[in-house]
């Protein structure tokens, strides 16, 4: 039906302004993507609206069920991470919270690792403290230490591809193994690798996830989130409790994302072999005591990277300044082309100080079993030149 009236010469102007012929392509196709700003939908039948209702497949009705263009950017990056189907919320935490709150009951325990995104880290505390859940954490290396944390309660692993701020690789197909056997659902955070440099549903894992704000959208421009799904069954079973929690993905943002996506392999492309550029002229450099960067043959998981991000390392690296934390503030402060600013993934350089902001709330023991140092730094590459970039980091250095 169209959505004008049939007779709108009938019609007051009251009425007619709110029923406005719409424009559709007929004989031809847009080939940008296109935005279906409206969070309602209208029916001819009731059978029809009612059948709406059953199901993720059906039409369209209300945003907080479905809508096409933040269905197309579910369809595109569950494609793109291999995944049955997705659930785009309005921010990287409100998909973390929405798997969690969906899968996890009182009484249940959860397997996380210790170097999580602060945000995820503080939800997880408050699961524990206000609604009974357990939460034992672990390191990412060891599938031995997940193993031994188990219990006959454990629901659920939640696990980071790779960890902010010292970029330490987690072993996916170890630690999902051992959940695996033991009939635990893994959730992977994989916001930094991005589905380019890994595919963690191929290790095994059952649920993906991304902060869509960083690298998907790409441009420092949109708040959104996604959870893809290995499974069509545990996807609905998420779908359906989004619906009550309301923390669906607005078209425009889904809008912006899907427009980021169709650039992301050349942007991630730039922002490894940036990185990698960077992390080794900085590890020369006599004001830098050490580099995390897992593309580097010192970095720790270097070899474990080699077959977990076979294409690049990602855009984020940390390194320390001898100088500490008055030299991690001078060259904070004193870079031009790069900003100041929290959040990753843009097409920006940004620098962070990881003690001071991020990770703040760590005691000094914590940061120190982080590798988080007084001087450590962290660099989301962008994709500016990188002789550029790196004139702007040496006369930063020169500073200290
Ligand atoms: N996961 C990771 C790894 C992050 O770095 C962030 C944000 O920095 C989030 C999740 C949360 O995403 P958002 O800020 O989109 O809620």
């Amino acid at each position: 039906m169209s959505d004008f009236h049939p007779n709108p010469d009938a019609l007051r102007p009251e009425s007619r302004i709110v029923h406005p012929p719409l424009a559709e392509s007929v004989g031809s196709r847009p080939m940008g993507i296109p935005l279906h700003q409206s969070h309602l939908f209208a029916f001819d039948t009731s059978d029809e609206l009612v059948r709406a209702f059953a199901g993720p497949g059906e039409a369209f009705f209300y945003n907080r069920f479905g809508n096409p263009t933040v269905r197309s950017l579910e369809t595109a990056v569950a494609d793109l991470e291999r995944g049955a189907a997705a659930v785009a919320t309005a921010s990287g935490m409100g998909a973390i919270n929405t798997v969690l709150l969906a899968l996890l009951r009182s009484g249940d325990h959860v397997v996380a690792q210790r170097s999580l995104y602060g945000g995820t880290f503080a939800m997880l505390a408050d699961l524990a403290r206000r609604w009974g859940v357990e939460v034992t954490h672990v390191a990412g290396d060891d599938p031995g230490e997940v193993e031994a944390a188990l219990r006959p309660n454990t629901r659920l692993l939640h696990l980071e591809t790779v960890s902010n701020p010292t970029t330490r690789v987690t072993d996916l197909p170890g630690l999902i193994g051992v959940a695996k056997r033991a009939g635990v659902v893994s959730v992977v955070d994989n916001t930094f690798a991005t589905p380019l440099l890994c595919r963690p549903i191929e290790h095994g894992a059952d649920v993906v996830i991304h902060s869509a704000t960083k690298y998907l959208g790409g441009h420092s421009d949109v708040l959104a989130g996604i959870a893809v799904f290995a499974d069509a069954e545990l996807h609905r079973k998420v779908w359906q409790f989004a619906t009550e929690l309301g923390a669906s993905a607005d078209p425009f943002a889904a809008w912006l994302t899907l427009r980021g996506l169709q650039t992301l392999a050349l942007r991630v492309r730039r922002h490894c072999d940036t990185a990698l550029d960077l992390a080794t002229r900085l590890a020369a450099h006599p004001a830098v005591s050490a580099v995390h960067y897992p593309g580097l043959p010192t970095h720790p998981d270097h070899d474990l990277a080699r077959g977990l991000l076979p294409a690049g390392h990602g855009g984020v690296l940390a390194f320390d300044l001898s100088g500490g934390r008055e030299a991690a503030r001078t060259f904070t402060e004193s870079v031009r082309l790069a900003s100041l600013a929290p959040s990753l993934g843009g097409v920006h350089t940004l620098v962070l100080h990881p003690a001071s902001t991020s990770h703040r709330q760590l005691s000094d023991d914590e940061l120190a079993a982080a590798g988080i140092g007084a001087g450590t730094v962290r660099v989301s590459v962008g994709i500016e030149h990188p002789e550029d970039l790196w004139a702007d980091v040496e006369q930063a250095l020169a500073k200290l």
